[in-house]
């Protein structure tokens, strides 16, 4: 199936007024990946389809993953074939449908010595792991794992304790950038005739006499919009369970929050050129230092959240647990004042009678329908949004009494179609900065450059993006705020936090100029980015940290 050539409008006005005024086949709740794969499906179906995500798309979990498109190596030791086999099916799909924004990508597992002693055990277990990885689907990528020297290792990451390595695993896995990513399925939806509206959210569920949910009532802009809709998805994380409480008279607590942290440091602390997957010691656990242009990033953790589900905070703890697990493997310790970027997100699992760690919980999926007809998908990750998007549809249409053939196997998303990657360089270059962001739409961000020069500067100076990124994300992606360019349409605050803050007044004159804002609404506008900026670094009682210094 063919994604339009033609850009979607992808207009928040035009899209509140079809939702006002339009009767849908399906209306999914939640603009994070898990909506917005609903919506894709759903509208390559031919169903009548709208998506209402009630902050900004992504701006949940979706945007605070650790952006692996993976089968999990980890999940194989908890037995989960099943679920890892899956995985890595949908690696390939997303490969291949989206080749600018998911990327192959390789990982180095270091075989480290304790006490100058190698765990001959630890690494033939290792060694079979793998092997099973590959065989489950790792081999679809074209390249199964190797096993690499010391030497060879150490080349991968040349700050690593000598030492301590006794050689390695390479293997191979994909990257993304979540909240683009999410993006990318809203704006294809678009394009396949979904309206699609962030910033409006659902406040109750519409109902017919017969106890039905037919539709919703959505909050945006301070007016209340009746939406009708045959069928109702809810796709809202971990807030699903406060969705199913507006159809259901108790609140069902079916979610098992988990939260997961990451920081990001410079690139120079850690020199990896790849992925590495760092043990954590006494924890059973390994975590990622994953590079990321001219830094690194480091993550996740796994712990249970009964806090408030908006905004998440890393706590001191959190930052000691990633540091000293980086600390333990490298030779010049990377300290506090080097942590740059921070995030903080919410697993939405799904809550089990036993009561294991949160880490060894399920990442499955469920789709389940309420006697009212609510159609709620909760659990599975990143990884597996589109077919948990097939799944749900099927139910929707199974409510709708017809039967239509998912269509998002071989459907590439906006940005895909003629998309040629760039020839593999450690160069940055702003060709392959806009080619893995945008596609074949990087030709959009050019030409607002050659129109205008001065948008060829960058947006936070120290880092990749450009101003025109800023100007395209209000005219075609819907950025709405100034946190909108800075953490989602690019990902500047979790790169460089204060550096962004720094940069926040330039960037919302001209995403003000975009939006036309006032003096007063764009003061308010950075004085909100720099609080909650200021705030996120608070919680974790990290000090203020600028670019190159
Ligand atoms: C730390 C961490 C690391 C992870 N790493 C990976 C990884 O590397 N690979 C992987 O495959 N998976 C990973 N995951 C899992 C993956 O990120 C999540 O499974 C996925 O992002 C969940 O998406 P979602 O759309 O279900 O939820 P969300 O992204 O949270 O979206 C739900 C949306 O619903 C909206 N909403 C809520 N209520 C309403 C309402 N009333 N009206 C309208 N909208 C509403 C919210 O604002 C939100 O945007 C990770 C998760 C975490 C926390």
């Amino acid at each position: 199936m063919d994604t339009p050539s033609r850009p979607p409008a992808f207009d928040r006005a035009e899209a509140l007024g079809r939702l006002a005024s339009e009767q849908f086949d399906v209306l999914v709740v939640g603009g994070g990946i898990t909506g917005a794969g609903v919506a894709v499906d759903a509208a390559t179906r031919g169903l009548r389809t709208a998506l209402v995500e009630r902050d900004d798309f992504a701006s949940g979990t979706s945007s605070k993953s650790s952006k692996l498109v993976h089968g999990g190596l980890r999940y194989l030791q908890q037995r989960e074939v099943g679920l890892v086999y899956e995985g890595l099916a949908e690696r390939q799909v997303a490969l291949r449908n989206a080749p600018h924004l998911v990327r192959v990508l390789p990982f180095l597992i270091p075989v480290l010595t304790r006490d100058g002693v190698i765990s001959r055990r630890l690494a033939r277990a290792l060694g079979g792991a793998l092997w099973m990885y590959d065989l489950t689907g790792g081999l679809r990528i074209g390249k199964r794992h190797k096993r690499v020297s010391s030497d060879q290792a150490v080349t991968h990451m040349p700050t690593l304790r000598a030492d301590r390595v006794a050689g390695g695993y390479l293997y191979y896995d994909a990257h993304t950038d979540d909240a683009r990513l999410t993006l990318a399925l809203c704006r294809t939806a678009a394009a396949f005739g979904a309206a699609v509206a962030n910033y409006a959210g659902v406040t109750s569920l519409r109902k017919d006499d017969e106890g039905r949910v037919r539709g919703a009532r959505v909050q945006a802009d301070g007016d209340e919009v009746e939406v009708r809709a045959d069928v109702v998805v809810n796709a809202a994380g971990v807030w699903t369970d406060e969705v199913r409480a507006l159809d259901e008279p108790s609140h069902p607590h079916s979610i098992r929050p988990a939260k997961g942290i990451h920081i990001t440091v410079p690139w120079s602390k850690v020199r990896n050129d790849i992925a590495v997957v760092v043990p954590v010691a006494k924890d059973r656990r390994s975590v990622f230092v994953v590079p990321w242009g001219d830094l690194t990033y480091v993550g996740t953790t796994d712990t249970d959240y009964d806090g408030p589900l908006d905004d998440p905070e890393c706590t001191p703890d959190d930052i000691a647990y990633l540091l000293r697990a980086l600390n333990a493997v490298i030779n010049e310790p990377v300290g506090e004042d080097d942590v740059l970027g921070t995030w903080a997100g919410l697993r939405p699992l799904l809550r089990t009678a036993a009561n294991d760690r949160t880490a060894d919980l399920s990442r499955r999926h469920a789709v389940r329908r309420s006697e009212g007809g609510l159609v709620t998908v909760t659990g599975g990750k990143l990884t597996t949004y589109r077919r948990m998007a097939a799944d749900t549809v099927d139910e929707v249409d199974a409510l709708l009494r017809k039967r239509r053939r998912c269509r998002t196997k071989r459907l590439r998303l906006l940005g895909a179609d003629g998309y040629e990657a760039p020839p593999d360089t450690n160069e940055p270059s702003r060709h392959v900065h806009l080619a893995h962001r945008y596609g074949t739409e990087a030709a959009l961000i050019e030409a607002l450059v050659d129109d205008d020069p001065a948008l060829g500067e960058p947006l936070v100076p120290g880092l990749p993006y450009l101003k025109a990124e800023a100007v395209h994300a209000v005219r075609r992606e819907m950025a709405r705020t100034l946190d909108d360019v800075l953490t989602r349409r690019t990902r500047a605050r979790l790169l460089a936090r204060d550096d962004s803050a720094a940069a926040a007044d330039d960037a919302a004159a001209l995403v003000g100029r975009e939006l036309g804002w006032d003096d007063a609404e764009r003061a308010r506008q950075v004085k909100e980015y720099r609080a909650a900026v200021a705030a996120e670094r608070d919680a974790a009682d990290l000090p203020e940290t600028a670019l190159g210094t």
